[in-house]
């Protein structure tokens, strides 16, 4: 600091450039404190299926070799426990790597048929109903990256399978320029003070009934990202225990 302002004697500029110099170390003081939260938040999240693969290893060395049922229900739960490790780490090296946001590469898309494939394979996952509403009249193309918003739209219909028993909606409309998706659900719901953390990374409302539905707490960090990389934002409105709309807008 001393050498930056060594030359120069103007009071105001000198205040400028400790105002934008204050600036940038808070901006980098604010991303080291994420970043070590990350850490410690990934690695929390790991130890959990760690310790059970760890658990079941021991009952299997113990007990495996005389009780063939031990042998089954421990190496079901070791495979489980182990895909779950799977797709936490690839989500948060997603995260750690900016891959959401960086890397993207755009090409027109074809947004009617892209949310049509993934209700289809969602209905197959799930094994229910999910309704599908699109307002455009033309088949409309807008330029983004498939596979990422493929993943983005994913991430909120699955979502609104996990958390809602009832009917879910899925609209695809064009407003103001824009073209909104919106995953309508009468689930949960979010109250206000949830929904403040929503997109948070790891945030979860409810960690057990998360986990048994295979959640990792950063699906909608992702989606946000990617929502965000292509010029876009995400919105929510929620009420607890009536249910949850999601709307990515995407500018057309
Ligand atoms: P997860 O992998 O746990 O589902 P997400 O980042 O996708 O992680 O969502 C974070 C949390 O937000 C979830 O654990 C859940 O508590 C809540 N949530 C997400 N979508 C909905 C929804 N449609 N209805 C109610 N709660 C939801």
């Amino acid at each position: 600091w001393e050498k930056i302002t060594a030359h120069n004697n103007n009071k105001d500029e000198i205040a400028d450039m400790q105002q934008a110099y204050n600036h940038m170390i808070d901006r980098i003081d604010e991303n080291m404190t994420k970043q070590i939260r990350f850490v410690s938040d990934a690695s929390h999240e790991l130890k959990t299926p760690l310790s059970v693969i760890t658990s079941y290893a021991e009952l299997l060395q113990r007990r495996g070799k005389q009780r063939p049922e031990i042998f089954d229900e421990s190496v079901e739960a070791i495979l489980s426990e182990a895909g779950r490790m799977k797709h936490l780490t690839e989500q948060m090296l997603m995260l750690a790597k900016n891959e959401a946001i960086e890397n993207v590469r755009f090409e027109p898309v074809d947004i009617s048929q892209m949310v049509r494939d993934v209700v289809r394979s969602l209905t197959l996952a799930y094994k229910r109903e999910i309704h599908y509403y699109d307002m455009i009249e033309q088949s409309l193309t807008v330029s983004a990256d498939e596979q990422k918003m493929n993943q983005a739209i994913y991430i909120l219909v699955d979502n609104a399978c996990k958390y809602s028993d009832r009917e879910i909606n899925i609209y695809i409309e064009e407003k103001d320029k824009q073209l909104l998706i919106s995953v309508q659900d009468f689930g949960d719901g979010l109250s206000k003070e949830e929904q403040e953390f929503i997109f948070d990374r790891f945030f979860r409302v409810d960690k057990a009934r998360s986990r048994k539905a295979g959640g990792t707490g950063l699906g909608l960090a992702i989606c946000k990202a990617i929502v965000e990389a292509h010029g876009g934002k995400i919105s929510i409105e929620s009420r607890l225990n009536e249910g949850s709309t999601f709307t990515i807008h995407l500018p057309k």
